[in-house]
């Protein structure tokens, strides 16, 4: 008999995770239960990524692992989101068992199709479509911290990305439904909120910019902690800046990708930006929030990279010196304009160097920085236990700093004052201020 239950999985970035909320909602108001083992669901669902061939690996090996839970008719395997939408029925054919195949902008649809299947692996990618999605107001992830999607889409086609022929062009949500999606997340005990987007500095919807979205989310909820990923330097406003000195419940927290020190390479990846305009954005944004806690993504290894431009790239991780930073080597995403245009012809041997070399550069800085925290007296969201002890607390600062603490008292979803005793690169430990 068919159950109606359903397990529901995500790979990849916080976009995939706002969309797995929505869906999780739109799944519920059908009439499905969330189950935890994909072994008692009637529906198993797979959002996948595609940023990377690497990403896809793990997305093919996951769904070639989910489709053995299939018992005959009873079971639907669905691949949704970026890979569903790269491979359309090329995936169907890879990984026979596979039911459903919805890109980006279908996959919200999947209740509905469910109730239409006739047999055959159902493949629907088409791009383009209107999305006010926000009928189902989401399902948060985590019940204390969730993420809101404001915009879908890019229209920056940066050289290495894929994104932009997957997600489609920029879509920019009413600032009612956002608004909406935060007043029903914190009814339900959300108190941080992520507003994410590829590009949530250029969101526009009619007179609303992002700085003015982000006065009406302060203004219009009761939402304690407010953030917002990912920002694009070419598109971070002083206005925006700002925000940062006059607003306390937005957090001290920016992750805004350098991706390279180079003008040169970064020109090459169609940036549009400098890495002098970069670290003008880095003074005002320390002028306006001293302390603020920045992180960023670097890429080495991008064609045509010389010794200089990676030397470049060190430079400015030592000037800047961010507190944390997600760091890659250039491979070719099959698809995209580097893909068909460039050379890949950074030797793997030296890129795997560089990146090495960028690694220890960054936790060493991370450490340092790290230091600074010792002592004081950070507010800490507690949102779970240590993996690898329940015995102890984990929480995040305002900073977007993990925090592992012990306590008797329960903690879970509260914020609490923590002494930060001691800290390593990537996380700090402390315990409850009086
Ligand atoms: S801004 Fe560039 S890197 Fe970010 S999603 Fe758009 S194309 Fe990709």
């Amino acid at each position: 008999m068919f159950r109606k239950t359903y397990y529901l999985h995500s790979y990849g970035c916080q976009m995939n995770i706002a969309d797995s909320g929505i869906l999780s909602a739109a799944m519920e108001k059908a009439g499905y239960s969330p189950v935890a083992d994909p072994a008692g669901a009637g529906v198993i669902i797979l959002n996948t990524c595609s940023v990377r061939e690497k990403a896809e690996e793990r997305a093919l090996g996951r769904l070639s692992e989910l489709v053995k839970y299939k018992r005959g008719k009873e079971t639907y395997v669905c691949a949704i989101g970026c890979m569903a939408q790269r491979m359309g029925q090329d995936l169907a054919d890879k990984i026979p068992g596979v039911d459903f195949i919805l890109g980006t902008e279908q996959l919200f649809d999947l209740p509905t199709l469910l109730d239409r299947r006739n047999g055959a692996p159902v493949v629907e990618t088409a791009m383009g479509v209107d999305l006010e999605w926000a009928e189902f107001p989401p399902e948060p992830d985590n019940p204390y911290a969730a993420f809101v999607t404001i915009t879908r889409g890019c229209n920056n086609y940066c050289a290495y990305c894929i994104v932009p022929y997957l997600r489609g062009p920029e879509r920019h949500r009413k600032p009612e439904a956002i608004i909406k999606d935060i007043n029903h997340l914190t009814g339900k005990g959300v108190l941080d909120i992520t507003l994410v987007g590829q590009n949530v500095n250029s969101y526009q919807h009619e007179a609303a910019t992002f700085p003015k979205l982000i006065k009406k989310v302060i203004d219009e909820t009761g939402v304690e902690r407010i953030r917002f990923i990912t920002s694009h330097p070419k598109d971070l406003s002083y206005e925006l800046i700002d925000l940062f000195a006059t607003e306390p419940r937005l957090m001290g927290h920016l992750h805004l990708p350098l991706q390279s020190g180079s003008d040169l390479i970064l020109e090459k990846m169609f940036r549009r930006y400098t890495a002098a305009h970069f670290g003008q954005l880095v003074d005002k944004l320390r002028q306006a929030r001293p302390g603020i806690a920045l992180t960023t993504d670097l890429i080495v290894g991008f064609p045509g990279e010389s010794e200089d431009d990676y030397k470049m790239t060190l430079d400015a991780v030592k000037e800047v010196r961010f507190d944390a930073a997600f760091m890659f080597r250039y491979s070719v995403r099959s698809g995209t304009w580097a893909a068909k245009n460039l050379v890949d012809d950074i030797p793997e041997e030296q890129k795997l160097k560089r990146l090495q070399n960028l690694i220890d550069l960054q936790k060493e800085i991370s450490f340092e920085v790290n230091q600074k925290e010792v002592g004081r007296v950070s507010k800490v969201l507690v949102d779970g236990t240590s993996r690898r002890d329940e015995q102890v607390w984990k929480g995040k600062t305002g900073g977007n700093k993990t925090v592992l603490l012990e306590s008797d008292q329960d903690l879970l979803g509260q914020i609490v004052p923590v002494r930060i005793l001691r800290a390593d690169s990537w996380t700090l430990h402390g315990e409850v201020a009086s």
